[in-house]
């Protein structure tokens, strides 16, 4: 049973329900539906596969819904691609114009006034490198500095100018009001670039009366990185999107920002996710390359709460030997995670109170007695995203009656949820509490588990005991 969470993105490779089924038994805990590829028709036949499959496997598998975010893309080109060559010179205009090897255009209209000379545009995952040489009315004049093939639907960006595009597009709205109706539990906004663009996010959610959907914050511009500590303020939960990251700056700074992001996150105590590339060669061939079994096992014990794969699954050829292969690099890694180290970062940074006191005690004395798990029944799942935060080395079994809590929670670092009805005393939850542990997992006598919570539930707003039993 591994701590570090797998999130699978969805896609033709994966959207059949007994491919779908057996990744779950393999592991997987979220799906992630991308919107920059998906349509409702997509999302409701996944969505129906993945409740059916929930239901029969009795597993909490959550959804996350990724927006496609305010992008540029380039607009249809008269043929299917398009050969640009190093030197030769390309315009690029903001009409709806179809394009071919000597000029095309792109979605954002402002872009020639917002553009600088010498400044670049990136197409696409930085397979072609254009820099403006001249500026008229309605065109810009490029030169193709990196040669590439150019295709409709790229993606544009520029590292060098800041652009004016608002933040939340009426697609990604639309999407939103699509989520919050189809009990989504994720959101993860795209091309985020302040903490206002998360708040303005949240402000729909609260207008929509929605308070089951978590806000990730995808990390993929200078701008982001520049204000990662206010953004990890205003977000649930941050997602270091690699591949627009590395398109917008330098590749080799990813790495960096990757551990910087994680060991922030971890401090405050919000849930830190890694996505793209992580078993890139598996789309093709059924085993990993070396760097890659490396690259996840770094940031399982960097302490990440999640990884994600991408095109892996939504178009790889081998879509459940990823998830068992990611199972068992994440199942070995784990055993070598810095768990004292963890908690006592978290420590430093832990506010005065009740509840964080009471779930730095049950983590340290879960790892100082060997516990074999910590129960925690829950109303909102606080006490469990507390305790997950001191990353104890055993599970974090927690109970809850409501399903949007459970999910929820299946993100967090060693968080396990088990559906349960609602406790009527404090007896009865202590017994219901050993009863689902051993339903749950294996356990033997003399097993040492800590039970802990808030109670009477609905009443008080803070973890107020635990108890140490053992089996
Ligand atoms: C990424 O850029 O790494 C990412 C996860 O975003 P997307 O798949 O939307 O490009």
């Amino acid at each position: 049973m591994n701590k570090t969470k797998i999130v699978a993105t969805i896609g033709p490779a994966s959207q059949d329900k007994q491919i779908l089924k057996q990744m779950i038994l393999a592991g997987l805990d979220v799906i992630r539906i991308n919107m920059s590829y998906a349509d409702y028709d997509f999302c409701d036949d996944v969505i129906t596969k993945l409740n059916q499959l929930n239901e029969e496997l009795n597993t909490n598998v959550a959804i996350m819904m990724d927006l496609n975010g305010p992008t540029i893309v380039v607009n249809q080109l008269k043929k299917k691609t398009v050969e640009l060559k190093e030197g030769q010179i390309v315009e690029v205009y903001t009409d709806e114009r179809v394009g071919d090897e000597t000029f095309f255009s792109i979605s954002y209209q402002s872009l020639v006034q917002e553009l600088k000379y010498n400044s670049h545009l990136i197409l696409g995952d930085n397979e072609v490198v254009l820099k403006i040489v001249d500026k008229g009315e309605d065109v810009l004049t490029c030169m193709v500095e990196k040669s590439g093939v150019l295709k409709a639907g790229m993606k544009v960006i520029s590292p060098d100018c800041k652009l004016n595009l608002h933040f939340l597009t009426e697609k990604d709205k639309q999407d939103i009001v699509y989520a919050h109706e189809h009990q989504i539990d994720f959101l993860a906004l795209s091309f985020v670039h302040s903490s206002e663009d998360v708040l303005e996010v949240n402000d729909l959610l609260i207008q929509l009366n929605d308070n089951r959907i978590s806000i990730l914050t995808k990390i993929e511009t200078e701008e982001a990185v520049e204000e990662i500590d206010e953004i990890i303020r205003v977000s649930d939960g941050i997602l270091i999107a690699r591949g627009d990251l590395g398109v917008s700056l330098p590749v080799e700074r990813v790495p960096g920002i990757q551990k910087m992001i994680i060991h922030k996150c971890h401090n405050e105590g919000k849930v830190s996710l890694v996505a793209t590339e992580f078993l890139a060669s598996m789309e093709n061939s059924n085993h990993p390359t070396r760097a890659e079994v490396s690259d996840v096992a770094n940031a399982v014990l960097d302490g990440v709460d999640a990884v994600i794969l991408s095109g892996e699954t939504t178009v790889g050829k081998y879509p459940i030997e990823v998830l068992t292969m990611m199972e068992k690099i994440i199942e070995t890694a784990e055993k070598d995670i810095p768990y004292y180290e963890l908690l006592d970062s978290a420590m430093r940074t832990e506010e005065e109170g009740i509840t964080g006191s009471i779930a730095y005690s049950v983590a340290t004395c879960a790892n100082r007695l060997r516990c074999v798990a910590i129960v925690t029944p829950t109303v909102t799942g606080y006490t469990a995203r507390r305790i997950s935060r001191f990353r104890p080395s055993c599970p974090i079994v927690t109970l809850s009656s409501d399903e949007a809590v459970i999910k929820q929670l299946s993100l967090c670092f060693g968080v396990y949820g088990v559906k349960i009805s609602e406790f009527t005393s404090f007896d009865k939850m202590m017994k219901q509490s050993i009863s689902s542990l051993k339903e749950f997992m294996d356990t033997k006598e003399h097993d040492k588990v800590i039970i802990t919570g808030g109670y009477p539930f609905h009443e008080v707003k803070h973890t107020n005991f635990m108890r140490i039993e053992e089996l």
